[in-house]
Order: C-alpha cells, then structure tokens, then sequence
C-alpha cells in the first residue's frame, strides 16, 4: 500500500473534482482506466449496487470472476431466497422485480416451531394488514433477472471475466490490478467497493480481519412437492441437528432447506433421492403431507464471517465480504441488498454536491448508518441459531413458551414481523419505492 496512481482528470471543478455529470462511463490517463466506483463481486449485491449506479453520473465499473452465463445458470444452486418486503421493494424500484413477478410466490403466513415442544409462532401478514411479508424467488432466477437488468445498464463497464489480484491505495485513488483472460489490466479508482463474498480478497488485500465461527453444518436445498400446497406458508422448524425451513414455490412446490451436521455432509449427498425424502420428511413432519418428487440437490457449508470493520482507506465492504450470516433467519442478501442501496444512496448525494466519492468522511458515514442495522440484523440472527439448535434440554420449556407468548401477542408478531420484512434503520429511498 501507498502508492498513488498519477492521474490527470480531463475536466474539473473549482474544488478539484471532476465535473458532475459530465463524465464518459471511464476516463483514462496514460492508457489507465479511470474510475469513480470500482465493484469487486457481481454476484448478486454488487450486481444490485450497480444497477443502482446506472444513472448516477459516476464511471462505475463492475469485476467479476465468472463468465455471465455460469454466474445466472450455475447447476450447482437450488437455493430459494425469502426475500423481506424491503428487499422486493427495492428490486421494483430498481426495474428487476417484473423480470421476477411469474416466479415470485409471496409469504403470507409464517410457521415457526421446534421439534418435540409444544409452543409455535405464527404470523400472518393479513392481521398485520398486508398482503405478505415478502416473497420467494429461486436464487438462480434472481441472478437471472439482475443479469438481464445490468445488460440495458450501458454506463456501466464491466471486466467479467476478470479477477482482483493486487490493491494500492493512495491518497486519491486504489490502484486496481486485475487478471484477464487476456492479460493483466490496471486501473485507478476513487472508490473500491468489495462485493466479492464470504472470502473477499477486498478486505484480506486492505488488512481488515474477521470474527470467524464455523457452525459444522451443511444445508441442502432443493425443491420438493409436498402433498397439501403451502399456499403462501413458510415453516421453519428447528431440531438439535439444526434447522429445516420449507418455503412456498410456484406450481405448487416448495423449497426446502436441510441442515445436517457436517460430519454427515457427505452420507446425505450420497443419498438417493427417495432415501434423501424420507429424511426430509422425518426432520420435518407431516404438517405439509408426504414429499415427493424432489429436485437437484446442493449443498452449503456454514460458517459466520464478519469483518471487524466495514472500511479502510478509499475501500467498503458490502454484502457477505461485510458479513455472512447463517441463512437460518433468511437475512444475509436482505441486508446486503440494504448494504449496498443504502451505499447508492450516499454516492448518488456526494455526484450531485460535487464531492469525492471515496472520501474519508463518506465511508465514516456509511459505516454509521448501517451499524444500527447490522449489529441487529446479525444479532438476531445467532439468537435465532442459538435458540432454534441449541440442544440444552433446560431450555425447552423457555423456548416453546417463548414461541407461545410471541404467537400470543399481536405487537410482539408485528415486531418480529416488522424486522423481517426488512425495515430495521433507515430505509433507503429505493426500499420506500423512489430513486434517490
Ligand atoms: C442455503 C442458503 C440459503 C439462503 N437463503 C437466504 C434467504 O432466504 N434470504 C436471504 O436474504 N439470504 C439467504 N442466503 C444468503 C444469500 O444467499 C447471500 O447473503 C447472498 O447471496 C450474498 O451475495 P453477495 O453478492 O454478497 O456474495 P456472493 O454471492 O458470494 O458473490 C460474490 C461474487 O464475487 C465474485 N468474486 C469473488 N472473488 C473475486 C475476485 N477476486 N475478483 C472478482 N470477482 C470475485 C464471485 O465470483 C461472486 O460472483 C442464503 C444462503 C444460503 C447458503
């Protein structure tokens, strides 16, 4: 680090910025591409965050990895994501949502319960006054939908596939070394956004460590269809070899979440597809009738990942490369989406006042606004992990007349509710329905 990139702006303001709104997609200087806002991961936050930048007047360019087509058509993921209602707000306002409504099922009604106690939690989003707490969409389709949407966003330059090899960061600008089918390509930017995952080379490259916490489980996901229809219900059933989730499909279907512990990780992937049903089924129960004809199977290694700091010097983590969370609450894309809209938003301000996007003060801004959300979202979360898998026996009776007063009392529902759809800190502009 401390290297700074020599570049000289072609047009600028009297406080030395480059003039707002004036600016092709990428400057150059000596053949250096010139960047405001560099993202690092088009998986699905960084994808969203860019197609929020489409129209902010800053050159934004996207790195990822994969090709296009194995990013949106990986055979290797059935997950289904609960989408809280902020999240589906959001896509609308962003354009992608109509690209999603003929696979989007909405939830309606929550199931919470725990094998062998008594008690449940249930809400329902019509008491709430409603029409549903969120929805369902197949992960892939939603990768889908987000690649067809960034596809009409000509301002952004993409490198995919390219890959992050090497960070310098200087007082004005990230010196950005990629790899390329092609070759190596440098480029200088004023902003680094790390989108790029759990194991982000963004934040190994700016030094920022981890709390790290391995769950030893492995979640499968597939589709399933269960002999009574869901009709809008999501059950998530937790057990002490960790949760079960069954969330509502299309066509009748259902998406199933199965966690195992890792040592059995590799007996269940071997396992045909009757013998994986009736697995399935005795995790979960009869409250949805017989499972039959299952779908592709995949399999998702566990762990919690969080980065002690969201920021370093002219560099932001976004999505999980800030935190993964164990799916079990369905937070981690909701917050990461929040992550990075509520990002847009303070570039979007810092373009029209002319300031630098990659400023100190930007960044310390950022990490304020979304420390409310974060710390509670994540703290929800191993509560829910905590309570739902723990397998103390002590704690059952706690945990079933917890579920019990939660199903009993309205505000309470509305609170948990509230928070599951997405609504924790401030929303974003995007999350209340209108561009910034
Ligand atoms: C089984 C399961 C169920 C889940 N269910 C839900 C749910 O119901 N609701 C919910 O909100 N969330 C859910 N989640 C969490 C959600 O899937 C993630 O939080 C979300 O997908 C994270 O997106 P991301 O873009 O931050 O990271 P990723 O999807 O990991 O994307 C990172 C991208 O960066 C690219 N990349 C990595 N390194 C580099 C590099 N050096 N250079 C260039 N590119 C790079 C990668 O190729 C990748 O495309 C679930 C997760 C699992 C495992």
């Amino acid at each position: 680090m401390g290297g700074n990139v020599p570049v000289a702006l072609p047009r600028r303001d009297a406080a030395g910025h480059p003039a707002p709104g004036k600016r092709p997609a990428a400057y150059h200087c000596r053949m250096t591409p010139v960047f405001d806002v560099t993202i690092i991961g088009g998986g699905l936050v960084g994808t969203s965050l860019a197609i929020a930048l489409q129209h902010s007047g800053l050159a934004v360019a996207l790195i990822e990895a994969a090709m296009p087509q194995v990013l949106s058509q990986s055979r290797d993921d059935e997950r289904n994501l609960a989408l809280a209602r902020a999240s589906t707000v959001a896509l609308q306002t962003l354009g992608v949502w109509p690209r999603l409504m003929a696979v989007a099922t909405p939830i309606e009604r929550l199931h919470v319960s725990r094998v062998g106690e008594f008690g449940s939690l249930r809400l329902a989003a019509g008491e709430a006054g409603l029409a549903a707490f969120g929805a369902v969409v197949p992960a892939r389709q939603l990768g889908q939908a987000l690649q067809q949407e960034l596809e009409m966003c000509t301002r952004i330059h993409r490198y995919m596939p390219a890959e992050l090899a090497a960070l310098e960061t200087g007082a004005d600008y990230a010196s950005v070394r990629l790899h390329t089918p092609d070759g190596e390509v440098v480029l200088a930017t004023r902003l680094l956004v790390g989108a790029d995952g759990t194991a982000s080379r963004v934040r190994a490259l700016c030094g920022l460590g981890t709390e790290d916490v391995d769950y030893a489980q492995t979640l499968f996901a597939c589709s399933l269809l269960p002999q009574r229809p869901l009709d809008g219900l999501a059950y998530e059933r937790f057990s002490d070899s960790g949760p079960v989730a069954l969330l509502p499909l299309a066509e009748r279907r259902a998406g199933l979440v199965l966690s195992v512990p890792a040592g059995e990780a590799a007996a269940t992937a071997a396992l045909d597809d009757a013998a994986f049903l009736a697995l399935a089924q005795q995790r979960f129960g009869w409250r949805a009738g017989r499972f039959s004809r299952p779908g592709r199977r995949s399999a998702h290694a566990i762990r919690r990942v969080v980065a002690r700091s969201i920021t370093a010097p002219r560099c932001v983590l976004v999505g999980n490369a800030a935190q993964t969370l164990h799916p079990i609450g369905a937070q981690g894309f909701n917050l990461g989406l929040r992550d990075a809209l509520t990002l847009a938003q303070l570039l979007i301000d810092a373009e029209r006042s002319g300031s630098d996007p990659g400023a100190a003060a930007l960044l310390q801004r950022h990490a304020a606004l979304r420390r409310e959300d974060r710390e509670g979202t994540m703290a929800f979360s191993d509560g829910l992990v905590r309570l739902a898998c723990h397998p103390a026996r002590l704690l059952s009776p706690l945990r079933s007349l917890g579920l019990l007063l939660l199903d009993g009392l309205p505000q309470a529902g509305a609170w948990v509710a509230r928070r599951g759809m997405g609504f924790r800190g401030r929303p974003t502009a995007y999350a209340q329905g209108y561009l910034p």
